[in-house]
């Protein structure tokens, strides 16, 4: 897992409960690693050698499985496993779930409809290129995740402005501009839902589907509602997902969890995006399966081969906002978290974010605000709590400050 990941308390919280030992593999450096105690310092920017140590490690302890918890470590523990002779992903399939122009490139060889896509070098000159694109399109980067660098343009001249934003943020992040390109495809049009799903040999299972009530026409892309159950007619959710193992398989993704991303829209059930992870942020707090079990105690037991009880959601609708980021700056506070949680239906508001550390909007920003989480008796009740505790939140955010030069 990534250093700031979200993810972490949530699987070692499951992995109590299952009394299995979790040896933690993270993305940082041994010394730094050491520090915070952990075993496994692992450089993610060498996926073979970051591999072959988890390997290594599994060589002389009994681990019973590599699990990636963040889109960052896919490629890194699909690797190890295979490594470890451990059951696993093929590496060629996580980097096709991880890599959206190689994802592209699979679908579009395994006949599953996707956006048309070209991809173009770093360091090409957008405005060479800008008339030639089919517009409305979306400038994406292909290994970010969270909607980072993720624009849509509608003219020749937004193109050239998304581009150049997109790199700007790829060579802050110390991307190589000779290896690195940007992907551009057709904005697909439509409604927007996540699946939340376990593969099992291949054979996928849906474990929540969400509906994401605001539109997300961009220019960016910040998640905002995600509720469950669907709305969508059952024929609708049956197609989605199809469509999600049609392109499962054509990833060649056959084990672990999956997150999914499609539009759907008079035309077509379309895949956006499908990563061998599960869902992001704290959002599968409000997931709860069988008796009372959570996400990652199913995917931990999935992981290591113990009985799967059921994996039939149970409870009433539930939902999650992601808080969006109203504009860049430092964050001095979130007000009124109070009020927020006594809207009937809300379960909980959490803020993420730091105090006095500076926040930043998509598209560069990678973090969340915090989240509100509701459960009631119907999707439409959970949403419209959302939004009504949503709108009880005072969000504070002061520029940033610009440095003044002496002299
Ligand atoms: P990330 O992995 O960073 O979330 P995605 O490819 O999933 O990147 O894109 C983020 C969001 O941007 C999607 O959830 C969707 O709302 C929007 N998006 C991306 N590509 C397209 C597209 N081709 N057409 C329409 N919307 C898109």
């Amino acid at each position: 897992m990534g250093p700031a990941t979200y993810r972490a308390g949530a699987f070692v919280t499951a992995a109590e409960r299952l009394g299995l030992d979790v040896v933690p593999g993270l993305d940082l450096p041994e010394p730094l690693a050491g520090r915070w105690q952990v075993t496994l310092g692992l450089d993610y920017n060498d996926p073979e050698e970051a591999a072959r140590r988890v390997a290594a490690f599994a060589a002389e302890h009994p681990v019973a499985a590599i699990l990636a918890v963040d889109d960052g470590a896919t490629l890194v523990a699909a690797r190890a496993a295979a490594l470890a002779g451990l059951p696993h992903n093929e590496p060629a399939s996580a980097l096709a779930a991880r890599d959206k122009l190689v994802m592209r490139e699979r679908l579009a060889a395994g006949g599953v409809p996707a956006p048309e896509f070209r991809s173009y070098p770093l360091t090409v000159n957008p405005a060479a290129i800008a008339d030639d694109v089919r517009y409305p399109c979306v400038v994406k980067p292909t290994r970010l995740s969270g909607s980072r660098g993720v624009i849509r343009a509608d003219t020749p001249a937004d193109f050239v402005a998304a581009f150049e934003r997109t790199r700007r943020l790829l060579l802050g992040e110390g991307a190589n501009p000779e290896t690195t390109c940007l992907l551009v495809e057709r904005f697909i049009p439509g409604v927007e839902v996540a699946l939340e799903g376990l593969l099992t040999g291949g054979a996928l299972r849906v474990l929540a589907l969400f509906d994401k009530p605001d539109p997300l026409d961009g220019p960016f892309f910040e998640e905002t509602i995600y509720v469950t159950p669907s709305r969508l007619p059952p024929a609708t959710q049956e197609a989605i997902a199809r469509r999600t193992a049609e392109a499962a398989a054509a990833l060649g993704l056959r084990e672990g969890p999956v997150h999914a991303e499609l539009r759907i829209n008079d035309e077509d059930v379309w895949p956006i995006e499908l990563a061998g992870r599960s869902i992001g942020g704290l959002c599968s707090t409000i997931l709860e399966f069988g008796a009372g079990m959570s996400l990652e105690e199913l995917i931990l037991r999935h992981a290591v081969g113990l009985p799967l009880p059921s994996t039939e959601r149970t409870g009433e609708a539930v939902g999650v906002m992601m808080i969006p980021i109203p504009r860049g700056g430092v964050l001095r506070g979130v007000y009124g978290t109070e009020e927020a949680s006594r809207v009937p239906r809300i379960t909980g508001v959490e803020i993420t974010a730091r105090p006095n550390y500076p926040i930043f909007p998509l598209p560069e920003g990678a973090s969340y605000l915090g989240f509100i989480f509701a459960r009631g008796e119907s999707p439409a009740l959970v949403e419209a709590a959302l939004r009504e505790a949503h709108a009880r939140l005072e969000i504070r955010i002061d520029p940033l400050l610009t440095m003044q030069r002496a002299g």
